[in-house]
């Protein structure tokens, strides 16, 4: 089978796989223990850490390590509304944002968190002056994602951020499908909190971090032995902590590699796509990663043409909404209907796709245009 879906995840990059292997078989010890092979396991865990914080510019006690993206947002969201209840009781985030953000929001909004869904335009992108707008005296958070997951889209946090330190607000950004894809510093962005997944970026699934500003406060999801500065309780997973500071490393040392794949592959497949009159690219020109096409093909049920697909395995949405028949979230707040969104199709590179493959895609999009 193809596999045109690395936004939904990817496989393990051999090299990965290989750092992990010795952390379950050999050196299992507890890493909370006080004896030298526990020293050890500590010691590489330290190591995947430091690594974590230079991928996104950061001090390594500014990360913790949970359990991927949803536990992160879980943790920024909910442990910065619960320990910062002074700052205010209102969150800004926008309608595109991934449904850990979403359904975080939600759950908030029931113990009496004000939330703001910003609307986006037909590309996806955020009017800055309706953000600016929809800040009041009470407003304790902005939470927008870097890259989105179905379209590509990239939000401009810069600028985001300095809105919000105009007003002394915390940013959150889930950076999940922007790691490895783009440069994300921190500090150039004036980020306060981000988080990731090691398995978008041929990591192990289950592990991931979240950063957050040495003077930022939360409250913890987990309680228990005190692990990670008592912010995240559990003994270490130290396999899949191994495996997400390779992941890590392997994403910013091939960066710039990846992109001019990713760039080739986009521009080679949009050419012939734009052939086909009835595909239309969503968010074609605007500020966007080149690893994700969204594309509507009027007509086409989407859902028929991914499950039924006996060569390419591709989305017709997000990974956690796919099963869901109601069309996607982040098209409609795009103006999409749920009939147009039932003809969306989503495809998704990484470093080992082939202009081969994507030409068996384009075959059989022309057989169904
Ligand atoms: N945020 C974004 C933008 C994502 O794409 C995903 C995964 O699809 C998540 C959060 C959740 O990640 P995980 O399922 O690894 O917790």
């Amino acid at each position: 089978m193809i596999y045109l879906d690395n936004a939904s995840t990817t496989n393990v990059d051999p090299t990965v796989f290989n750092e992990m292997t010795p952390y379950f078989t050999l050196m299992y010890h507890n890493a909370s223990s006080n004896y030298l092979n526990a020293k050890a396991v500590k010691l590489k865990i330290e190591e995947s850490r430091e690594i974590c914080a230079k991928i996104i510019n950061c001090d390594a006690s500014e990360i913790v390590f949970t359990s991927g993206a949803t536990e992160s947002i879980n943790m920024a969201l909910k442990g910065y509304m619960e320990e910062n209840f002074d700052k205010g009781n209102h969150i800004i985030t926008c309608k595109t944002e991934h449904k850990a953000v979403l359904k975080t929001c939600e759950y908030l909004e029931t113990k009496g968190i004000d939330v703001t869904y910003l609307d986006v335009n037909k590309d996806g992108a955020i009017d800055l002056a309706e953000l600016e707008s929809s800040i009041n005296s009470n407003t304790a958070l902005i939470s927008i994602m870097l890259v989105n997951n179905e379209t590509g889209v990239i939000h401009d946090l810069k600028k985001i951020s300095e809105i919000a330190q105009k007003y002394n607000i915390t940013v959150f950004c889930d950076a999940t499908q922007a790691l490895g894809k783009i440069t994300v510093d921190v500090q150039e962005l004036g980020i306060d909190m981000l988080c990731m997944s090691a398995h978008k970026i041929n990591g192990p699934k289950g592990i991931g971090f979240l950063y957050f500003k040495k003077h930022i406060k939360l409250s913890p999801l987990l309680h228990g032995g005190s692990q990670e500065n008592n912010m995240r309780s559990g003994t270490y997973n130290t396999p899949l902590i191994v495996g997400l500071g390779k992941a890590c490393d392997l994403a910013s040392s091939n960066l710039q590699i990846n992109q001019k794949h990713s760039k080739k592959l986009f521009e080679s497949i949009i050419e012939k796509l734009a052939t086909l009159k009835s595909i239309e690219i969503i968010a074609l020109n605007t500020n966007r990663v080149f690893n994700i096409i969204n594309m509507r093909v009027t007509g086409l049920d989407a859902s028929f043409f991914v499950e039924s697909n006996k060569e390419i395995n591709v989305s017709n949405g997000s990974a956690c909404t796919s099963r869901i028949i109601e069309g996607s979230h982040v098209l409609k707040a795009m103006g999409f209907s749920d009939i147009e969104a039932s003809e969306c199709l989503r495809i998704s590179f990484d470093k080992n796709t082939t202009e081969e493959e994507l030409n068996i895609l384009y075959q059989q999009l022309k057989n169904v245009c």
